[in-house]
Parts: C-alpha cells; sequence; structure tokens
C-alpha cells in the first residue's frame, strides 16, 4: 500500500495517510496516569503542539503533574531554549479532568498507570466504554500483554503498545506495540505521532517485554548471577561502562529505581522468592530505592547524582550469595563482558526469528536510543555480527557447557553459521 506521510502541525493533526477512508487523525490526545512516565509523555505532546486531557485518579498527583510542567517549561525558558509565550502556549494545551467522560473527544488515549494487568484492564474497559469507536487505545506498559489489555475492549483492532523511555520528554526511543489485531492504519498513525514528537519509533511486536525490555531481562539476569557468583555491583558496572554502555546495569537500576520491579512482583504477588532478586529485596527492604532516596547500588551526596562506592552493599551481596549457598569466586572482566553481550545478541535472535522484531538493525536502535548501548559498536546485533557468525557460535556453546542450557545458541545462530554469511539470516 502506498502511503503518504502528512503532517500538519499547524492544525494540530498528526497521521499518516494510507487513503482517505482510512486515515486516522490525532488533534486530541488523552494521558491517564500522571506518574514519573505521564508527566513525560504529557509534557512531550504538549512540546509538539498536541492538545492534551490528563487524568488521574489521585488529584494531589495530578496537581503535582501540572506543577512538574510548568518548571520544567521555566528551566527551559530559563534556558533559552523555549521563548515565555511558548511556556505559556505549551501549558494551555494541558487540561486536567476528572472524569472519563471528560476524554470522550479524544482521538488517542495513552494510559500510564502503575504495571498491573488487572488495572490496566479495568481502565481500557472504561475508556472503551466512554471513547468514539475510532479512538485508538494504547498503553506505555513495560511489559504485559498488549493483546490480554486489548481483549476487555470492542474495539483490539484500534489497541496497540506506546512504549516510552524514562524521561518520555528526554529518551528518544518509541516502541511501538503491535498487537495481535492492531490494524496497519493504527501503526501509521502512531508512526506518525512518533515523528511528530522527534522520537526514534521501532515497531515491536507483542511478547513479554517486547525488545528492548525482553532483551534487557536477559542481560539483568546474567549481571545479577554474576553478583551471587562472586562479582561486586561497581566490578560488573566498571567493565560494561569501560565497553562503552552509558552506565552499566546497577547504576541504570539506580537511576530507574530498583523498586519499580520490587512493588510488581509485590503487587502481582509472585517473583520475590527468586534468588536473583534477593539483593534488590534486601536493598528495597532497607529504603535504598536508588538515587532518588540518595542510596541504592551506590550512594549519593545530597542533591548529588554522582555514584559513589558503597562497602555497605559489597557486605550485603556477599551476605546474600553466602546465605543462598553459593560459593563466591573471583569473576574476570572478561567474563562479565561476555556473558552480558552474549545474552543480549542470543535473544536478540530469538526475537528475529519470531518475528517480532522485523530487522538487525531495528534491534540495535532499540539498544543505542533505549538502553544506552555504545554507539561505536553500532548496537548489540552489529556487535556481533562483526565478530563473526564462527566466534559467537563458539562462546555460545562454551557458556552452554559452563552454565547450562538457558545458553543453548538461537537456532538463527546455527543457521548463521552454516549459511556462512557475514549477516544474520532475516537481519
Ligand atoms: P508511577 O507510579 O510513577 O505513576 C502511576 C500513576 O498512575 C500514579 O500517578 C497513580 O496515581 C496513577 N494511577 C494508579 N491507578 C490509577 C487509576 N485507577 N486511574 C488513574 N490513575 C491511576 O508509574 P510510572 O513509572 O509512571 O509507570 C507507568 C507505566 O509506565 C507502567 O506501566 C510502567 O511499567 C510504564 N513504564 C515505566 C517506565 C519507568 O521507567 N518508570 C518506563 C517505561 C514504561
Amino acid at each position: 500500500m502506498m502511503v503518504d506521510l502528512v503532517l500538519e502541525p499547524a492544525a494540530n493533526v498528526c497521521a499518516l495517510r494510507a487513503n482517505d477512508s482510512d486515515r486516522l487523525d490525532i488533534r486530541q490526545v488523552a494521558v491517564v496516569g500522571a506518574g514519573t512516565m505521564g508527566r513525560g509523555i504529557v509534557i512531550s505532546l504538549a512540546s509538539a503542539g498536541l492538545e492534551v486531557l490528563w487524568l488521574d485518579n489521585d488529584r494531589a498527583n495530578l496537581d503535582a503533574g501540572m506543577q512538574m510542567l510548568e518548571q520544567t517549561w521555566a528551566q527551559q525558558v530559563a534556558k533559552e531554549r523555549i521563548s515565555r509565550v511558548e511556556a505559556d502556549t505549551f501549558l494551555r494545551r494541558v487540561q486536567s479532568v476528572e472524569r472519563y467522560a471528560d476524554l470522550a473527544d479524544a482521538d488517542l488515549v495513552i494510559e500510564a498507570v502503575y504495571e498491573n494487568l488487572a488495572l490496566k484492564q479495568d481502565i481500557f474497559r472504561l475508556l472503551d466504554a466512554h471513547l468514539k469507536p475510532e479512538a485508538i487505545l494504547a498503553s506505555n506498559t513495560s511489559a504485559l500483554d498488549i493483546d490480554a489489555i486489548a481483549a476487555v475492549t470492542e474495539r483490539a483492532s484500534q489497541v496497540l503498545g506506546l512504549h516510552f523511555f524514562s524521561p518520555a520528554h528526554v529518551m528518544k526511543l518509541l516502541e511501538i506495540v503491535r498487537g495481535e489485531h492492531t490494524r496497519g492504519a493504527v501503526l501509521d498513525a502512531a508512526q506518525a505521532l512518533g515523528e511528530r514528537l522527534g522520537k526514534i519509533a521501532v515497531v515491536a511486536g507483542n511478547c513479554p517485554g517486547f525488545i528492548g525490555n525482553r532483551m534487557l531481562a536477559g542481560y539483568v539476569a546474567e549481571a545479577r548471577k554474576m553478583l551471587l557468583e562472586g562479582a561486586l555491583p561497581h566490578e560488573v558496572d566498571t567493565v560494561l561502562e569501560q565497553f562503552g554502555f552509558a552506565m552499566g546495569p546497577f547504576r541504570m537500576y539506580d537511576v530507574v529505581g530498583i523498586d519499580l520491579e520490587w512493588r510488581a512482583r509485590k503487587l502481582a504477588g509472585k517473583g520475590m522468592q527468586a534468588p536473583l532478586v534477593q539483593v534488590d529485596n534486601q536493598l528495597c527492604e532497607q529504603g535504598r530505592l536508588g538515587q532518588k532516596s540518595g542510596r541504592g547500588y551506590y550512594r549519593y551526596a545530597p542533591g548529588s547524582r554522582r555514584a559513589e562506592h558503597d562497602p555497605l552493599v559489597d557486605a550485603l551481596v556477599c551476605q546474600v550469595s553466602l546465605a543462598l549457598g553459593y560459593r563466591r569466586r573471583s569473576i574476570d572482566p572478561e567474563e562479565i563482558r561476555e556473558r552480558c553481550l552474549l545474552a543480549l545478541v542470543n535473544e536478540g535472535a530469538r526475537i528475529l526469528e519470531e518475528g517480532i522484531s522485523g530487522s538487525c538493525a531495528d534491534i540495535d536502535r532499540v539498544w543505542l536510543n533505549g538502553y544506552g548501548f555504545p554507539a561505536q559498536a553500532g548496537g548489540p546485533m552489529s556487535w556481533a555480527q562483526a565478530q563473526g557468525a564462527a566466534q559467537i557460535l563458539a562462546c555460545l556453546e562454551r557458556l552452554r557447557g559452563m552454565f547450562g542450557e538457558h545458553w543453548r545458541p538461537a537456532p538463527l545462530i546455527q543457521r548463521w553459521v552454516v549459511e556462512g554469511k557475514a549477516q544474520l539470516p532475516g537481519g
């Protein structure tokens, strides 16, 4: 199908034209949730010229969100990035509302409430009941099943994931998650919206964690396993930062908040006993939630974001791993780098094979723009291709021999070796 890009910011319209009858114009957007993500999403939308209706069931959060918007734009005025007039215009575009009925005219709603499937389903039922039938319903979920959310509505073809990254007005990546029933015109409109917001949009299939967080899960699991086996958080981070990552996994947890996953585990009532999360659990129970509480995997001087090594955390890691029965050993930098990077590559190959991502380039875009993968290495799949098929397969087989079946090479990697090409098949 031939597609014409139609961006009409002056008229407050953002749409791709597949054909006139199928064109979905986004003029009025609604955001549900005024927490970390909702705030960044609203800033991004209003700064790009869109009218925004904003709803949260906690009035105090909504008021704090409006204040945060004002402060953010005031800071941008102070830095001469925008004018005072622009800041006032942006703010006037945002209207806080109290009832779902107030969202009736929205063309698109982006839900950003707590990461809990039952809660999101309740909200989608309400949205489905109150919004016009042609409105698009999107969830900012990080990992939940878009089809399970769409299934509670009468309009599964109008439902998709719009996975922004934190802070949403700063981070460039937008994962557009295609549900089983999401129709093409809805994906087109989402792509156009991404472009309007200045994002790098990548379409992903629906699976736990989509492209980015699904790969992150394996990478973080290796990092956490190495803590239990003998490494310390600053050692793992240092190796990955020397490789070129913007930050290692434990510094990243401090920035994002160690408590996000901890609360999700508690809310879902599962996963609390898993050995790999025992260090995180204990840090959270001690109020060490990350940068925001001044202490997490590292400690932070008041008002500072500089991560300082904290020997108390090293002691906690050793105590947890010994209590779990590990005999700690020294883990060299080469092993840390290899295990973290190959976990990304092997999962990336599975994601390609399952059609969750259409190309190695898309996977690389996700990791470069959402996870601080070093640009000079080109992304995890480009890095793997630079190593060569035989080398990657040999490393995976060695790790499988040492640590078990979860290192079994993805079938696509085995095919890559057989085909003898530089590029991964289908990549
Ligand atoms: P948050 O805890 O900061 O904010 C959640 C907001 O939802 C709160 O303001 C709360 O009052 C509101 N809320 C809860 N129940 C509600 C209801 N029934 N009706 C209306 N509002 C309700 O959460 P967050 O970090 O902004 O995360 C929101 C979503 O974005 C989650 O699905 C999360 O997985 C996803 N996400 C988070 C990040 C991140 O780094 N924080 C990154 C990407 C995606």
